[in-house]
């Protein structure tokens, strides 16, 4: 996951920065920065934890000055969290100062990593993103930083929605694919917003212009937006997003995120319906999906299951323990109204099968006479190499169970799941532009290591 910004000529532009990151903040919590460029002195601020947690209002007013900003949230693998592979990653270089932030993963880090170790890089963080800084650090021969950041794309393989931050520039750039978003926005009070969700466009008061294209390089420069198509698009965008990753306000590769739920629910009740007395989402992922349920069923939508909004996102938590009793500190049944019920129970996945056992084990205690399991995406089988950070694939509970195993596991009265045609006739587009790897294994891009 992980969520990028950049601010292009606007006044105060790191707190711009700051609000995107805000509103981007369940695309990675655990760690967020931001570097802001003051008349071509780039100032960084990074540090483990929430956004808001992290920046003062001393930092915008002593540190992160100027009209241009980049910013990032992270999301990382379990024991990978050391706070110096929190970004942006910064560098002072032959050409003189820059900033990056990555979303997305490269497939072929270790080559190129122990490539450029072999001619004397050294390394600070574990993290991908220190290969594109290096690359361009040591791509001597060409003399602007425009040749250098084309040469080191070329370089790198996977997943990549980029924004670099120079002295006087600001570039955007998505790999061949697209696999994740990126989007453009123009600021009312002037100069341009770049973020991997349009929920980020609100809060600064910017409109949607376009997205960057799979393959395209945009180039603001003396506060224009110039475009080179560096590579031949060939899109495969993650449909991980529109199912859970994005926020239902964002529109995300050109379509509304809630819409494509409530679609995807009106497709699964179409190809699974289920004799039940109401649609109880699992909140908040399940949401939208299960509107769609109960529009197309005509089963009435209630929401059964209350969430504390002060914990987070289970899935992060490192150990299977944390993860257990977060999902009960998180989620809990209103019983009076799922009593003696036949409940149709609607999330956007599974994952481990934590969630769907513990919350249909919780609807039992509370009374509940059926609990039928309906999954608005198709069964996760595989790893993602391109920026999700889903377990082994001996922890996808679908890579391991069938579908009637799975269903015994979570002590489900049934379980199903959305097919992929259906998921494709609720994204309305072509399947060919979109990657499924996750479901089919079919990878666009193999992993070098
Ligand atoms: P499980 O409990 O089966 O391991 O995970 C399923 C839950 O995790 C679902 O409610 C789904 O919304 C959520 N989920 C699915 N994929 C991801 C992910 O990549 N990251 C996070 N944080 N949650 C996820
Ligand atoms: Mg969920």
């Amino acid at each position: 996951m992980c969520s990028v910004v950049g601010i292009y000529k606007n006044q105060n532009a790191a707190k711009k920065a700051f609000y995107s990151l805000f509103s981007m903040q369940h695309r990675g919590q655990e760690a967020a920065g931001i570097s802001s460029n003051e008349n071509g002195k780039i100032h960084t601020i990074k540090n483990r934890g929430l956004v808001t947690e992290i920046f003062t209002e001393e930092h915008f007013q002593t540190v992160l000055k100027g009209d241009m900003a980049i910013g990032h949230t992270r999301y990382s693998t379990a024991g990978d969290d050391s706070i110096l592979d929190a970004q942006p990653v910064y560098a002072k270089y032959g050409l003189g100062e820059i900033s990056i932030v990555h979303n997305g993963n490269l497939t072929n880090k270790m080559p190129v990593r122990n490539e450029l170790i072999k001619r004397g890089a050294i390394f600070q963080t574990n993290m991908d993103t220190e290969n594109i800084i290096h690359l361009i650090a040591k791509d001597y021969e060409k003399n602007t930083l425009q040749e250098r950041i084309v040469d080191a794309v070329k370089k790198i393989e996977g997943a990549y929605s980029l924004i670099i931050l120079s002295r006087t520039k600001m570039f955007a750039i998505r790999d061949p694919y697209g696999f994740r978003p990126l989007s453009i926005g123009k600021i009312a009070s002037g100069g341009y917003i770049i973020a991997s969700e349009t929920c980020a466009f609100e809060l600064v008061g910017a409109e949607y212009v376009r997205d960057v294209k799979p393959g395209e390089m945009v180039i603001f420069e003396n506060g224009e937006m110039k475009s080179i198509q560096l590579f031949e698009s060939k899109p495969k965008k993650c449909i991980f997003e529109y199912i859970y990753f994005a926020r239902p306000d964002s529109d995300v590769f050109g379509k509304n995120v809630y819409e494509t739920r409530v679609e995807m629910g009106r497709e699964l009740a179409k190809e699974l319906p289920v004799d039940a007395d109401m649609v109880v989402p699992v909140p908040d992922s399940g949401v939208a999906s299960a509107l769609g349920y109960s529009k197309e069923s005509g089963i009435p939508f209630e929401l059964g299951i209350m969430r504390n909004h002060y914990v987070g996102r289970t899935f992060i938590e490192p150990t299977q323990e944390v993860r257990d009793i977060k999902v009960k500190m998180k989620l809990s049944p209103i019983k009076h109204k799922i009593a003696g019920k036949k409940l149709v129970v609607i999330d956007d996945s599974i994952v481990r099968g934590t969630t769907s056992k513990r919350i249909i084990r919780m609807l039992k205690e509370a009374g509940a006479a059926e609990v039928h399991m309906r999954i608005a995406s198709p069964a996760s089988k595989g790893a993602c190499y391109y920026g999700v950070d889903t377990p082994n694939p001996d922890e996808l509970i679908a890579s391991r169970m069938s579908v009637d195993e799975i269903c015994e596991y979570i002590e489900a009265d049934s379980l199903a799941y959305l097919s992929i045609e259906s998921m494709v006739k609720s994204i309305k587009d072509k399947k060919e532009d979109y990657c499924f790897a996750c479901f089919d294994l079919d990878y666009p891009v193999e992993p070098k290591e």
